[in-house]
C-alpha cells in the first residue's frame, strides 16, 4: 500500500479470482469456464473484425444487441452489453444500490466487494441450513435485492415462482438476478421482465458460451432500468465492449446448435459426476450449474483441494465457516471428470 491510497480504500478486501496457471497438463476445474472451444465461426469473425481496429468500436453494439433481442424475444432497448457480467453487475450496484443491498451470506464473492468499493450498505441474509435461498426472507425489504440463480458456489436454484415472489414483495426495489449459470438447468427470471419493471436479469458469455476470455456480459430488463445502467456506463466507460468481443459474441449467437450441444454435454457429465461422487460417499448439493459443490467423506474441503492439486487437478475451496466442508468442482469434459474421479479414489484409499 502506498502513502497515496484513498483512505476509504485502505481497508478494502479485493475479490480473489480462482487461479489461472500457465502450467500445461493441469486439469482446470476451478473457475467454471467451458471445457469446449469457442463456437465455429468465432475465430473467423474476430479476424475479420480486426480489420477495423483503428476505429472506435460500435457504442450501440448494434449487431450483437439485435441478435440478443432475437434470441431472448425482447426489444433492443431492453438489453445492454458489458465487459463481462462483472461490469454490468458493478453498474447495477451503483445504479440501484443507493438504499443499500440485500444478498445471501453464501453467494458470489464479488457482491460484498462491490458494496465496499462503492460504499453501499450490505444486508447479509443467511441461506437456510440446506443452503437454500428462502424467498420469504426478502419480503418487504427496503433495499436492492441481489440473487445469483443458480447460486454460486452451491449450484442450487430457486424456481421461477420464488423469484416472482421476491419481485412482487419488493415493488419499490430493483431485484437483480445474476443468471451466470442459468443455461445449465435453472429457470430464468426473463419471464418476469414483461410484467415487472423492477427485475433485472444479468447474463454472461463466460460460462455457457465459451467466451470467458472475451469478456462479454449483458443485462435484460425494463427499458427504464436499462437506461439507468447506460447512464452509469456513459459516466464511466462508454466503449466498454471492444470490436473483437462484439464480433465474437455475435458469431457465438449465430450457432445455437453448438450452444445446445455444449450445455447438454455439461448437464450429462454433471449427472455422471454427481453419481460417481455419491458412490464414493460424498455429499453433493443439487446443482443446476456447470459445477458441483461437494463434501468429501472424512475430509475438509481444503484438504481435498490440496490432494487434488498434488495430482494436477485444480478445484476451488472457500475458506469460510459454512463452506469449509465443501469443494467446488467445475464440470469439464467427460475425460477430465473421469480423471477427477480416479484421483479421488486414490485420495480416499
Ligand atoms: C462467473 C460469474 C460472474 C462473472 O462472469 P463474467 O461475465 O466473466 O464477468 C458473475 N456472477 C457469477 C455468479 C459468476 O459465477
Amino acid at each position: 500500500m502506498s502513502r497515496f491510497l484513498s483512505e476509504r480504500l485502505q481497508s478494502l478486501k479485493a475479490y480473489v479470482p480462482g487461479e489461472q496457471p500457465k502450467v500445461r497438463n493441469l486439469i482446470k476445474l476451478n473457475t467454471n469456464e467451458s471445457p469446449f472451444p469457442p463456437a465455429p465461426g468465432v475465430k473467423e469473425a474476430v479476424a475479420a473484425a480486426a480489420d477495423s481496429l483503428q476505429l472506435y468500436n460500435d457504442l450501440a453494439a448494434a449487431k450483437l444487441t439485435r441478435l440478443l433481442a432475437e434470441t431472448y424475444g425482447l426489444h433492443e432497448n431492453q438489453i445492454t452489453v458489458s465487459n463481462g457480467s462483472d461490469e454490468i453487475l458493478a453498474f447495477a450496484f451503483q445504479a440501484f444500490g443507493g438504499n443499500g443491498l440485500a444478498f445471501p451470506d453464501i453467494t458470489y464473492g464479488f457482491y460484498p466487494v462491490w458494496a465496499a468499493l462503492f460504499g453501499l450498505d450490505a444486508k447479509i441474509i443467511p441461506l437456510d441450513a440446506d443452503f437454500n435461498v428462502n424467498a420469504a426472507d426478502y419480503k418487504g425489504n427496503d433495499r436492492c435485492v441481489v440473487i445469483a440463480n443458480p447460486n454460486a458456489p452451491t449450484g442450487k436454484a430457486l424456481p421461477l415462482s420464488a423469484l416472482r415472489n421476491i419481485a412482487e414483495k419488493n415493488p419499490d426495489q430493483a431485484v437483480i438476478v445474476d443468471e451466470a449459470y442459468v443455461d445449465f438447468g435453472g429457470e430464468s427470471a426473463l419471464a418476469l421482465v414483461p410484467e415487472f419493471d423492477n427485475v433485472l436479469v444479468v447474463r454472461t458469455f463466460s460460462k455457457s458460451r465459451q467466451l470467458a476470455g472475451g469478456r462479454l456480459g449483458f443485462a435484460m430488463g425494463n427499458a427504464a432500468l436499462i437506461d439507468d445502467l447506460n447512464r452509469v456506463r456513459f459516466s464511466f466507460h462508454p466503449y466498454n465492449v471492444n470490436t473483437l468481443t462484439q464480433a465474437a459474441g455475435a458469431a457465438a449467437l449465430e450457432q445455437p446448435e453448438y450452444f445446445e450441444a455444449c450445455r447438454q454435454a455439461i448437464a450429462e457429465t454433471r449427472a455422471w459426476t454427481v453419481e460417481q461422487l455419491k458412490d464414493l460417499g460424498f455429499r453433493v448439493l443439487d446443482s443446476k450449474a456447470n459445477f458441483v459443490f461437494a463434501s468429501a467423506p472424512g475430509m475438509g474441503g481444503g484438504e481435498y483441494q490440496k490432494a487434488l492439486r498434488e495430482r494436477n487437478i485444480l478445484v476451488r475451496y472457500f475458506d469460510l465457516p459454512r463452506t469449509r466442508g465443501f469443494t467446488r468442482i467445475s464440470i469439464g469434459t467427460k475425460e477430465q471428470m473421469a480423471a477427477l474421479i480416479q484421483a479421488t479414489r486414490e485420495i480416499l484409499t
